[in-house]
């Protein structure tokens, strides 16, 4: 399913191929390097289609003042990481990489060990993020240390080239994948959109839109229905031909785009541009089933297409030059800074701050914060259970949801960007109640159960961009340091100092929940 794509390549500096009796002939060195090469360039560099795409975000006068603003970080943010030293994001992702080998191509057989070598060799030589957990028993797991599982999948087609996707897929993003298994009932066009449009909506605002959103309705099988939207979202499916089998709807993309871009959530914090793009796929279907996948690509949009020819070996031509997208124009001509807090003063005079503040106001965050995130929070409710204190500066401070990537040298810290707060929202009320978290700060909507721990005991969550994180390093992080269970790697608790940190108020302590008030049923 990897057609021929009208993206341009450059060529990569790898051992020679050759041509013998008509076949191609790869050494595995060659896959190596190409991949090494893949995960560089995407963990730094864009499409220009995304970038244009971003920038139309910004000029488009329909645009909410919060979109324009995401919208000139996000591209601050690419022309920072396009210095190759600070990656996009954070979550520098799980490497994926979907291959086909053409029948007229000779390899060792080894190529899926050659690409894992290069993989490795990007994660450990660049500032990219180790986020896999291997398992040590059933219910403990420890961090690789190498980024490593990958996940390769190698397929056989015709021809003499060796064609590659290649995707650094943050977690945030991966999650927002959704399979439903349907009936044939919802095969007419008013039930399909009103299907879709639900469902779409309750991606929310957790995988960093503006999205590239792929729908893909049908397949022989569920797995077969999510590799496509894997696909798509990628845009690899964009010079699919029309078969038996399936094809691209072109008019429902079209239709459905302004549909969904009116939910009001837009580029994380309300607007009109949920969405940057739409890919609809039709596939056949056994006659009993009807699945139906949804799947985002999100604003760090990693995706690089690469192939094996006669000629050499080849990447997608990224953009190394973003600079041309950017707009000429100063912060304080958006929206203003927001209002300025000062975190370093007692909790309580920082709560009273934002209580004079209402939900969608944005706030300049300045001073320390705490950094702690999944196995954090386990550890600190396995402290409570054992009736243990809590750590004070928890208490003490606001509590941010992320984990950091390597820290460059020279630098105060590595691309730093907020994980989705959802998954600690389980943990808000019990350590509330015992006097922290009472000022969050990450990214995404959250659950009930979070507004009204946020009412009960006081409380307030604030939203920051999700998919800047290399110009927030840049900009905002004076100093980091880890504070507590370093053998976790990123996920261990850090210490940081942010100036003018931009965040936005999501949950107040009043019951008020941000993304409830801007949704459009
Ligand atoms: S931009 Fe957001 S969703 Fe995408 S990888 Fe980064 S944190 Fe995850």
């Amino acid at each position: 399913m990897l057609f021929p794509a009208p993206a341009a390549f450059r060529e990569i500096d790898t051992d020679p191929v050759s041509v013998e009796n008509g076949f191609l002939r790869v050494p595995a060195r060659v896959f190596e390097d190409l991949a090494f090469a893949a995960f560089r360039d995407v963990s730094h560099l864009l499409r220009a289609d995304h970038l244009r795409a971003l920038r139309g975000v910004f000029d488009d006068p329909r645009s909410s003042a919060n979109e324009r603003f995401a919208a000139l970080q996000f591209l601050k943010n690419a022309n920072i990481a396009a210095g190759m030293v600070l990656p996009l994001c954070q979550d520098t992702g799980t490497a994926i990489v979907l291959g086909e080998k053409g029948h007229l191509v000779l390899t060792d057989g080894e190529e899926s060990a050659a690409i894992e070598r290069g993989i490795k060799k990007a994660y450990t030589t660049l500032n990219l993020r180790y986020s896999q957990n291997a398992p040590t028993s059933f219910f403990t797991e420890k961090n690789t240390g190498d980024n490593l599982p990958a996940q390769i999948d190698l397929t056989a087609a015709k021809g003499n080239t060796y064609r590659f996707l290649m995707i650094a897929k943050g977690g945030g993003s991966a999650n927002k994948t959704y399979l439903f298994q349907q009936t044939r009932a919802l095969l007419n066009k008013p039930a399909l959109i009103s299907f879709l449009l639900e469902k779409i909506r309750e991606i929310g605002t957790a995988a960093c839109p503006p999205y590239h959103l792929a729908v893909v309705v049908g397949g022989t099988s569920a797995e077969a229905n999510l590799k496509a939207v894997k696909l798509a979202s990628a845009k690899a499916l964009d010079a699919m031909p029309a078969t038996e089998s399936g094809f691209r709807d072109t008019d429902l993309e079209n239709e459905l785009l302004p549909l969904i871009n009116a939910n009001g959530l837009g580029a994380q914090f309300g607007g009109s541009h949920f969405c940057l793009d739409v890919r609809v796929i039709r596939l056949s279907r056994h006659g009993a089933s009807l699945p139906v996948g949804i799947g985002v690509s999100c604003v760090a949009d990693r995706n690089i297409l690469a192939q094996i020819t006669p000629d050499g070996a080849f990447l997608e031509q990224l953009e190394t030059d973003p600079v041309q997208y950017l707009p000429d124009i100063r912060d304080n001509a958006l929206n203003g800074a927001g209002t300025r807090i000062d975190l370093n003063r007692p909790i309580s005079e920082t709560l009273a701050d934002l209580d004079k503040l209402k939900v969608g106001d944005r706030v300049s965050l300045n001073g320390t914060l705490i950094v702690a995130r999944d196995i954090a929070h386990a550890r600190f409710k396995e402290m409570l259970e054992r009736g243990e204190e809590l750590p004070d500066y928890l208490k003490r401070f606001p509590v941010y949801y992320a984990g950091p990537a390597k820290t460059p040298a020279g630098m105060p810290s590595g691309s730093f960007g907020p994980t989705t707060a959802g998954r600690m929202d389980s943990y808000v009320d019990l350590l509330q109640k015992h006097g922290a978290s009472l000022i969050m700060l990450a990214k995404g909507n959250r659950s009930d159960a979070v507004t009204n721990a946020c009412r009960d005991n006081g409380g307030f969550y604030l939203g920051t961009l999700g998919g800047a994180a290399a110009q927030t390093a840049a900009e905002h992080i004076t100093e980091c340091r880890c504070l507590a269970f370093p053998e976790l790697g990123m996920e261990a608790v850090w210490r940081i100092t942010v100036k003018d940190f931009p965040a936005f108020v999501l949950t107040d302590n009043k019951g008020n929940d941000f993304f409830k008030r801007i949704l459009k049923k």
